[in-house]
């Protein structure tokens, strides 16, 4: 069986699975990246977890590429360099090494393409050439796709959507500047805007007995489907805010639909409806097309491993060509 191997590098945890043609995992696993601050030693678990998979599989499995998504990974040079999350001191060859230790093509990029790549491969944006994938997680991360292909920008950072300004003087963001949309928009962020509103407002909320430490957008977004005012209201801030920026990504690339995913969106409707309002209300008036808001056709634990495996299936058949 041939697969790709698709891996998610994150600050916390790697994850990784064997991703077949049509989308399926049929073996993954996942170490601490935190285990290996030191990147030689990270390397080298990885191919090791790499060897396993493919063991896994018994005689027939046979890799034929390996995409990955790492913070500050660089589709063109296919390293690691400056990624504030992860311990590494210096810039990780990561594709360099790959391709050296098993010999087929290895696809690096910025982890936040991931989520566009699987949704165009395995997702609802199979048949769609301009689209844009929202993952609202720890961060928030956008993946450009226009044309039938991925933004890249110069240097693999196009679409930094999440430390475009929302607010001026705003909530400080960890990248040093303020009024930063993932301030806003990320699990922190949805958080911070909880806090804020039940100090503001006396109204009951179930919201309010939950320690504080284990508040997260998931449990507000389940708090919201039952119908407490107060995380619904919180949603409805996250939508607004989310929405003004949206706006211009709009007004800019004109997609055929966004995505949104990550925890947060399982809210479902009662997140991607005030969104969509808020898209409205700042869109330009004139603007011709519908605006097409969806939550991400793939499960939030599979996504980035399938857009790993996404990355090397549409590499292999278009062949694109990796300039240096
Ligand atoms: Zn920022």
């Amino acid at each position: 069986m041939a697969i790709a191997v698709g891996i998610d590098v994150g600050g916390t945890s790697t994850k990784l699975g064997a991703v077949t043609r049509d989308g399926q995992i049929l073996s993954k696993s996942r170490f601490t990246t935190r285990d290996f601050p030191d990147e030689t030693a990270f390397l080298v678990a990885l191919s090791n977890h790499i060897d396993q998979l493919v063991a896994d599989l018994g005689q027939e499995g046979e890799i034929l590429g390996i995409g990955i998504g790492a913070p500050k990974a660089n589709f063109f040079t296919g390293v690691v360099e400056g990624a504030v999350n992860l311990l590494w001191n210096s810039p990780v060859d990561l594709r360099g090494y790959l391709q050296n230790y098993f010999n087929v093509p290895v696809i690096v990029t910025n982890d936040a393409n991931l989520a566009a790549v699987g949704e165009k491969e395995f997702g609802a944006a199979r048949h769609m050439n301009n689209f844009l994938s929202v993952t609202i997680g720890t961060g928030l991360g956008c993946g450009i796709y226009m044309s039938g292909a991925l933004v890249h920008g110069q240097n693999d950072v196009a679409g930094e959507l999440g430390h475009t300004s929302a607010k001026v003087g705003g909530r400080e963001c960890q990248c040093g500047k303020k009024g930063c949309l993932e301030a806003y928009v990320s699990a922190k962020g949805i958080v911070r805007t909880a806090m804020k509103l039940l100090s503001k407002y006396e109204e009951d909320s179930s919201l309010r007995s939950i320690p504080a430490g284990q508040l997260s957008p998931t449990v507000i977004g389940q708090e919201a489907l039952r119908g407490d005012k107060m995380a619904l209201l919180v949603l409805e801030f996250t939508g607004d805010i989310l929405g003004y920026k949206l706006a211009d990504m709009v007004a800019m690339f004109n997609p055929e639909a966004i995505f949104l995913a990550g925890g947060v969106a399982n809210a479902g409707p009662l997140l991607l409806e005030p969104t969509l309002e808020s898209i409205k209300k700042y869109l330009y008036s004139t603007y011709p097309d519908p605006i097409v808001l969806l939550p991400s056709a793939l499960k939030d634990d599979e996504m980035a491993v399938l857009g790993g495996g996404a990355l090397v299936w549409e590499h292999l058949e278009n062949q694109m060509v990796i300039v240096n």
